[in-house]
């Protein structure tokens, strides 16, 4: 192939993997030597690059139609930060020069050890989460220091009188710590992993001066390299068959004397260049194919032209085809980001043959992406990998310690119960059956006591309060015994090693695992984030020598902190047309078309997390690179991509509302848009619109129901319309009837919530309790409160409240609540004193009165309870106590409020008794606002007394007997169906209902914004 030398340059518009493997395959041809490629050794930067050219070598070998092709070794040198990961010792020469590198795990924890230590002596802080991060960032410090020959020394030379306190101490701590790091690794035998990584390419750079290779070695896609690295490749190229091939380089910025920025994507190269004495000028270009391609390469140049540069987009304007193929999507949320990406991932795969990438740094949007496609049963893997946590395995691990660290937190308790990996012995259908019980009955409802102790007792009181049996109980108390058995590894232990608690760890969720076959305990190890989870607990296990011991609680956050880190890669079902990468992986890999979502600043570039450790002027001080490399490194990646004959551009405009800022890379496209033409940069921002309006329909689709939802009408026999009213169920039936058909005809109980806190219906039954224990039972006051006797029932009465307020377990709401009706007793006490000398005296409370209506095909119960009934000469006056919202006048008159007027007919009919007497002569209806502030402490909110107009008792009670024949008539006789009826601003709004009657479907949109 043409264009080959001893440097080459591959330019962007070029794709690198494919033409170097064609160069490879062509320079070395195995026709008279079947061996010649293999002799050839390639040095790539990382392990991701050998995968790339090892598939593009097996691609072109296809197209050549080679069979059984020996391939050239393939190295990584693993020079980036960010593959430390995937940091491979050649175990051979590894073995020779005697390395023995410390397991990451064990640095970690020592020096996460070593900041909780500096932060307990100088903050007096334990923060278990921040000290694990901070370690991490001081892990990838030590490593930077070593990789770029600093030593350690060197801190103490760093100058801290101009420095904020702040940085002074990190300085300080710096000196302590990596000064003593040395010794602690000489202790354990074992060796700095940098350290390794630098006398491992240091050896094998002298192994090249030595002995010359026998084949052509490559250094093949380095864009920047460490000092060891360095010495490496010198030593590649000092041979006559040593070559490099480089990506992208632009002559004119690497040679220009008005310099580059660290942040430009050609610095790191030019700083590599110059460190290898090789000059810009030595080297050869690979001709790009098209007139488009030509075009894009000096479009390209001119976006990322350095700040103060930018007056040669006047001088050298890219040529018109520079701008075909070129696609922006300006969203309007992230979600409408995703749709219009899948949407046009999946139109790719209407092309046969044709592939589609997705390339961005932004994970929700890529998992977004990937949930999108699934729709139509495309699976793509984010090759960037997902977190641990979110996987199955890591979930049901760090659930099960959880569990524990929170001593059987509810919520905790249900998730675990909840997870698909949880078997706890039983088979599943069996498991799931009693795990759905124990949750509705000891999970949900008020917080019990922490603790199994605690669930116990719940499980006593819940026995007594629904008079359950022996037998209802047994399985509950089955499974707080296997709790107990199970959890046991963790609870009998105070404090213990790393070691000892993910050995206990693994055996708990092993017998969580377990199904009533035994054979299921190892199964959340299996599958990709099974074997994750797996190499990180041996890592755990093996990696380190800590003696301190932690507590389940400083574990259970340690071991979130440490598995939150760890991104899970699906080694298969990666789909054969369409990918979703992040820059790394994208990196000498191609697509026929690439979409760079995300374009918003922080993503392109990726925002640069400062280190807390070091400034930027100490940085530069130890003579660091500068952070700002790394934007550089991300701009190189962006050129390549873009440099695609077919890219899109994507990004949402706002995010969660907020507006977003769009990448530094786009604005310049826009400016070089517009200094072509209004008209031309006005169709680049349309360029896109198809695909919003698509992912737009897209959205409504799958959001909308197909066919309008009709209002639900429920038609029941006859047989099974409830016999038995209270007066709430005649309100709720006056009002949406489908309501009530939930709650008694199918029989519907909304779950508790889980840490239920007391609410409104508790304060309302807590005082209505007050109120009836100051006249009823052995704690009564027993006396007509008088004016003189005011004081002391002020008091009894609020001592009757103190006892009562007990119950309330959340100590801010007893304390309100008191203080509110504090200030009620002591107008109560005196409307009392009133009423004693107007002749009124108490005589019933909390009674509960029914009647019968006699309607075929059988009778209907009505039923109501009474607050209070108080004696007149005139006759009883009924009264209601309300805590909450009052209904007024014209709510009771209209039926919309029916309870007061059900309890006049009740009494107008004899139906509230008392040893044996009943009273039915009515004086007055009053309803009593109780627990407001000022006036309204204890106020009366409505008053019907004879003679009223609108507010008479006797014609309300006639009311209720005519409103009530005909209920009873129209869905006793009649058989009416059960009709919904939305009223957002009333009873809908406290409704449990909502998701069966699918309000939200066939509600108008008038009433739905009343909402
Ligand atoms: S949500 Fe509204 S319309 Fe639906 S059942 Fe409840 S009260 Fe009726």
């Amino acid at each position: 192939m043409e264009g080959f030398s001893k440097y080459t340059n591959i330019p962007f518009v070029v794709p690198f993997a494919a033409t170097f493997a064609e160069h490879l395959i062509s320079a070395h041809p195995t026709t008279t030597d079947p061996f010649a490629l293999s002799k050839v050794t390639v040095w790539v930067p990382s392990q991701r690059a050998v995968k790339s050219l090892r598939e593009a070598l097996m691609a072109e070998a296809h197209k050549q139609r080679k069979q059984g092709l020996l391939l050239p070794e393939i190295r990584a040198m693993h020079l980036g930060e960010e593959d430390a990961e995937l940091l491979a010792f050649d175990p051979a020469l590894s073995g020779e020069l005697a390395l023995n590198p410390v397991p990451d795990i064990a640095r970690l924890l020592y020096l996460a050890r070593q900041v909780q230590y500096w932060q307990s002596i100088t903050d007096g802080r334990h923060h278990i989460v921040r000290a694990y991060e901070s370690a991490v960032s001081l892990k990838k410090l030590s490593d930077r220091m070593k990789i770029y020959g600093i030593s350690f020394e060197q801190l103490k030379d760093l100058a801290p009188k101009d420095m904020a306190t702040h940085w002074e101490k990190n300085i300080a701590f710096l000196k302590i710590v990596l000064e003593h790091y040395p010794n602690w690794l000489e202790e354990s035998g074992t060796h700095d992993p940098a350290e390794c990584r630098k006398k491992l390419l240091e050896a094998q750079a002298i192994t090249y001066t030595k002995t010359a290779p026998k084949g052509a070695v490559y250094l093949a896609g380095f864009t920047d390299t460490v000092p060891a690295g360095r010495a490496l490749m010198r030593a590649i190229l000092a041979h006559e068959n040593g070559r490099m091939v480089v990506q992208g380089m632009d002559v004119a910025a690497m040679t220009s004397e008005r310099g580059l920025p660290p942040t430009h994507p050609q610095y790191g190269l030019k700083e590599l260049l110059q460190k290898l004495e090789i000059s810009a000028n030595d080297f050869t270009h690979v001709k790009a194919a098209t007139p488009q391609a030509k075009g894009r390469e000096q479009l390209l140049k001119q976006v990322m032209l350095p700040e103060g540069q930018t007056e040669d987009w006047l001088k050298n304007k890219a040529p018109d085809e520079a701008y075909n193929g070129v696609d922006y999507i300006p969203a309007a949320s992230p979600r409408e980001e995703a749709d219009a990406i899948a949407l046009m991932m999946r139109e790719t795969l209407e092309t046969p043959d044709k592939t589609a990438a997705l390339v961005t740094t932004d994970r929700r949007l890529a998992s977004q992406v990937a949930d999108r496609l699934k729709y139509w049963d495309i699976t793509v893997n984010d090759s960037a990998g997902e977190g641990l946590l979110r996987r199955p395995a890591g979930s049901f691990f760090t659930l099960v310690s959880a569990v524990a660290a929170s001593r059987f937190a509810p919520l905790t308790l249900a998730q675990l119960f909840a997870h698909p990996l949880t078997y706890l012995g039983y088979s599943k259908s069996d498991f799931k059956r009693k795990a759905h019980r124990f949750e509705a009955l000891l999970l949900r409802g008020p917080t019990p006591d922490s603790g199994l102790e605690g669930l116990h007792e719940r499980l006593r009181e819940v026995a007594h309060d629904r008079e359950l049996t022996d037998e209802d109980t047994q399985p509950l108390q089955e499974m707080l015994g296997q709790l107990a058995i199970t959890f046991k590894p963790f609870l009998e232990r105070g404090k213990a090693s790393l070691k000892q608690w993910v050995s206990a760890h693994l055996e708990v969720a092993q017998t969580l695992a377990n199904d009533e076959t035994l054979t299921r305990k190892d199964s959340f190890l299996e599958q990709e984030d099974g074997e994750a989870l797996y190499t990180c607990l041996q890592n755990l296990m093996h990696g380190h020598n800590d003696s301190d011991g932690m507590s389940l609680s400083d574990y259970q956050q340690w071991l979130e902190a440490f598995l939150g880190q760890v991104e899970v890669r699906e080694k298969y079902a990666q789909h054969p047309r369409l990918f979703i990468w992040g820059p790394l992986e994208a990196r000498l890999q191609t697509a026929d078309k690439i979409i760079i979502g995300g374009m918003n600043e922080g993503t392109w570039p990726n925002a640069i997390k400062p280190d807390p450790w070091l400034n930027r002027e100490m940085a530069a001080e130890l003579k660091l690179p500068p952070m700002d490399m790394a934007t550089g490194l991300n701009a190189h990646d962006f050129s390549s991509l873009f440099a695609n004959p077919d890219v899109t551009l994507t990004r949402a405009v706002k995010d969660g509302g907020t507006p977003t800022l769009p990448s530094r890379y786009l604005l310049r496209l826009e400016a070089l848009y517009q200094l072509r033409s209004e008209e031309s940069l006005h169709s680049f921002m349309r360029s896109g619109g198809k695909w919003i309006m698509m992912a737009r329909k897209w959205a409504t689709h799958l959001t909308k129901p197909a066919e309008a939802t009709p209002q639900p009408i429920a038609q029941t026999p006859v047989e099974v319309v409830p016999i038995e009213l209270s007066a709430s169920s005649v309100r709720t039936l006056m009002t949406c009837p489908y309501q009530l058909y939930g709650q008694k005809v199918l029989k519907l109980q909304p779950l508790d919530p889980f840490d239920q806190a007391p609410d409104a219906a508790d304060k309302g039954n807590l005082i209505h309790d007050i109120l009836e224990a100051f006249f009823v039972g052995e704690k009564a006051w027993g006396k007509p409160v008088t004016q003189d006797t005011l004081a002391d029932a002020e008091k009894h009465l609020i001592k009757i409240a103190e006892e009562k307020f007990t119950s309330i377990s959340s100590p801010a709401s007893r304390a309100l609540w008191l203080s509110r009706f504090r200030h009620a007793a002591k107008q109560f006490v005196a409307q009392e004193a009133q009423n004693h000398e107007q002749g009124r005296a108490f005589w019933l409370a909390e009674r509960r009165g029914q009647m019968n209506i006699t309607k075929a095909p059988r009778d209907v119960i009505v039923h109501a309870r009474a607050d209070r009934i108080d004696r007149t000469p005139n006759g009883a006056v009924l009264m209601d106590y309300k805590t909450g919202q009052t209904a007024n006048t014209s709510a009771i008159n209209s039926a919309r409020d029916p309870q007061l007027a059900i309890e006049a007919l009740l009494l107008k009919n004899g139906k509230y008794f008392f040893e044996g007497e009943t009273v039915n002569a009515l004086s007055g209806v009053e309803l009593w606002k109780v627990g407001g502030t000022g006036d309204s402490g204890y106020a009366r909110a409505v008053n019907y007394t004879h003679g009223q107009r609108n507010a008479d008792p006797d014609a309300l009670a006639e009311k209720a007997e005519q409103g009530l024949t005909r209920l009873v008539n129209y869905y006793h006789e009649d058989n009416a169906p059960f009709k919904a009826y939305a009223d957002p601003l009333a009873q809908c709004q406290y409704c449990d209902f909502a998701g069966i009657c699918r309000r939200h479907e066939w509600q108008k949109d008038d009433e739905a914004e009343a909402e």
